[in-house]
């Protein structure tokens, strides 16, 4: 299960390989934005996270790589004057989680799903190990505030973890869903067709804005079009996989022309359409 690296860590790769002097020259991309009361999006480049800071402490999430957790950390206290005191992993991949032993190390508690715990020790994951796991819902209340954190089924991962802020109505969700951007590739690690059935559940939760872990902020909608964007992927590559199709048909007729505006469209619907074929002739094969 080596190969379970996500997504944007290899366009990353790719991008130094074509650009090696420019990229190794620019500094990170980071920032730290308001969403809404004391709850906070952190980038760091191409990957996103979020944080809550409350009076006895801060919840923190995807630390990202140990360098951009340490930022993090230290802007954390400098600004809030508050330690991070929890960190939720959203799941196992290494471009999210990595350098979690930052915060580890500063005394926090790290929570993710049971799962993940297996992944990052059988994958030996380059993280802190979590202290603290579950499987369907967990509350999570520090300084009079709460974050509900919930697995709603497979879907990129086995081990994703949605978390949801109530009182500043917000949710974030990585890699599962995005805004108005096609999924990543060839859809490698992903669960079909319950990864639809995962957004439907993250539309049950009663929140206005969607925090994703790349791109574009959002809202409730957008995970509803993203919902839409795999029923239709996945119905028109079955139909077609049923009337014998072949991929490079596949590629060559379901056009997807309602999507594309969005991003990514251009350079990985091909490659959306082939990992779901490959997805689909697994399920067809009836093993
Ligand atoms: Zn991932």
């Amino acid at each position: 299960m080596a190969w379970r690296i996500c997504a944007v860590f290899l366009t990353l790769a790719l991008g130094l390989a074509v650009h090696p002097a420019s990229a190794q020259q620019s500094a990170p991309q980071r920032a730290i934005t308001q969403i809404a009361g004391d709850l906070y999006r952190f980038q760091n480049n191409f990957h996103f996270s979020v944080f809550l800071v409350t009076e006895e402490g801060v919840i923190a999430s995807d630390p990202i790589n140990a360098e951009a957790a340490r930022w993090l950390n230290d802007e954390v206290q400098r600004r809030f004057g508050q330690p991070i005191r929890y960190v939720v992993y959203s799941h196992d991949h290494a471009d999210h989680i990595a350098g979690g032993e930052v915060f580890a190390e500063a005394g926090a508690t790290i929570i993710a799903h049971e799962r993940a715990k297996a992944a990052i020790l059988g994958e030996g994951r380059p993280t802190a190990v979590p202290d603290i796991t579950f499987t369907d819902r967990m509350s999570l209340n520090l300084g009079g505030k709460t974050v509900e954190l919930v697995h709603v089924g497979p879907n990129h991962s086995d081990n994703m973890i949605v978390m949801h802020f109530p009182a500043e109505r917000v949710v974030f969700a990585v890699d599962f869903i995005s805004v108005k951007r096609l999924p990543f590739r060839t859809l490698s690690d992903a669960y079909f067709p319950q990864w639809m059935d995962a957004i439907a559940r993250v539309e049950e939760i009663d929140f206005d804005i969607l925090a994703p872990g790349h791109g574009d902020m959002g809202t409730k909608a957008d995970a509803a079009d993203h919902r839409r964007y795999l029923e239709t992927l996945y119905d028109q590559v079955l139909a077609a996989a049923r009337a014998g199709k072949s991929v490079e048909e596949m590629k060559a007729e379901i056009t997807l022309d309602a999507y594309s505006g969005w991003q990514q469209y251009e350079a990985w619907r091909g490659e959306n359409i082939e990992g779901m074929a490959a997805h689909i002739a697994l399920h067809r094969r009836g093993n």
